[in-house]
């Protein structure tokens, strides 16, 4: 009979099929126990939107099936969100910032960060999602929520007050956006570096707490407010979001270049509003000729409008729903993408927010 340790160097051999890597080198694999009926292999997934159980619990089966004598293998399931820890030295607990950028306005970036962050929250991981776009911010609309953050003064261990404010909360997805501090409809008239400023406070000042992910919801185009942030931040990667259509996608390389020139790692593409008025595989070919990932496409659906103009988006991404399924597919696909560049590089230097 095989003993747990030498059950758990098999289990830990087989390749985790989404990366192809083993999952002994991911770290994985957990204690592996006896169970009155078989044996119970503990998995410690590297993002809760995971997107590969079911075969991966299969390939665990069929490795160990030989060695346990025909008992049952079950495969229990925990997530822990690895990152790359960048912002500690400002008391920044947050293991990935992802930024969404897009080319130009109106391609359904708000949309596609918005779903991100009330994605990934759903799937169960601690999310936060600010909004960048400080000159049209839609974030406070699309999660219907209005309010103004409350001001916290924290005292430091040694002994220094520190100004704070609470970001807002939708069913625990923490909030932070220029939409809470002017009505409705209201314009900010600021130029680059009091932008730059607020988006610093709105970072650093912000009592995020520990989170496994912080969403971005840049402004479009490759203006200063993206490159600021983008310099400024130890990005996880940068989500492009784009149309099919030529000129989004003309935009969308731009952002790219943009992007690779501060050394932020782009995650991929999304293609959004895929279907007949726009076309499709656009950005999925684009993609393929940069050499990056594409991370999937968001059919053009009026349900997705509609949760959006009703402040629902959280419900979209909670509820059985045709958009839903894309949407949690770039989800997943945006966690993955993270989940390999660790894997690749796991001594990579980080940056830090000054
Ligand atoms: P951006 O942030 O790029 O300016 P928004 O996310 O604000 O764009 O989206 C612009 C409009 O398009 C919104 O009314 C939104 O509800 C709608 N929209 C975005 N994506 C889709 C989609 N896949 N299907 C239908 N409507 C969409």
């Amino acid at each position: 009979m095989t003993n747990p340790e030498e059950l758990r160097q098999l289990a830990g051999q087989v390749a985790e099929p989404v990366l192809g890597q083993s999952l002994d080198s991911l770290r994985m694999v957990g204690d592996v126990t006896e169970t009155p009926s078989g044996i119970s292999v503990a998995i410690e997934l590297p993002t809760h939107a995971y997107p590969a159980c079911d075969q991966l619990t299969s390939l665990i089966q069929e490795k160990l099936e030989s060695a346990v004598g025909g008992r049952p293998v079950e495969v229990t399931w925990s997530a822990k969100v690895q990152g790359k820890d960048t912002g500690g030295r400002i008391g920044l607990t947050v293991h990935n910032v992802i930024a969404v950028g897009s080319g130009k306005g109106g391609v359904g970036k708000s949309t596609v960060a918005t779903a991100l962050a009330c994605g990934l929250h759903s799937l169960g991981s601690s999310v936060g999602l600010m909004d960048a776009d400080v000159y049209g911010p839609s974030i406070p609309h699309m999660l219907g929520i209005k309010g103004t953050p409350e001001p916290i003064r924290q005292t430091t261990e040694d002994g220094r007050t520190l100004a704070r404010m609470a970001p807002l909360e939708v069913d625990g997805l923490k909030l932070m956006s220029m939409g809470f501090f002017v009505e409705e409809g209201q314009s900010v008239p600021w130029r680059g570096p009091m932008v730059h400023k607020a988006l610093t406070q709105f970072l650093r000042d912000t009592t995020w707490g520990e989170l496994d992910y912080l969403i971005i919801d840049l402004p479009p185009g490759t203006g200063d407010v993206s490159l600021t942030l983008a310099q400024q931040i130890g990005l996880a990667g940068a989500v492009i979001v784009c149309t099919p259509q030529q000129v989004a996608l003309l935009d969308a390389i731009k952002a790219v270049d943009m992007y690779q020139k501060v050394n932020v790692p782009i995650l991929g593409f999304v293609e959004n509003m895929t279907g007949d008025i726009f076309g499709r595989g656009g950005a999925r070919k684009v993609a393929e000729e940069l050499s990056l990932p594409f991370l999937g496409e968001v059919p053009i659906d009026a349900g997705i409008r509609e949760h959006g103009d009703a402040g629902k988006m959280m419900d979209l991404m909670k509820n059985d729903n045709p958009a839903r399924t894309s949407l949690t597919t770039v989800c997943q696909n945006v966690a993955m993408e993270i989940v390999r560049n660790i894997a690749d590089s796991p001594a990579a230097p980080t940056l830090e927010i000054l």
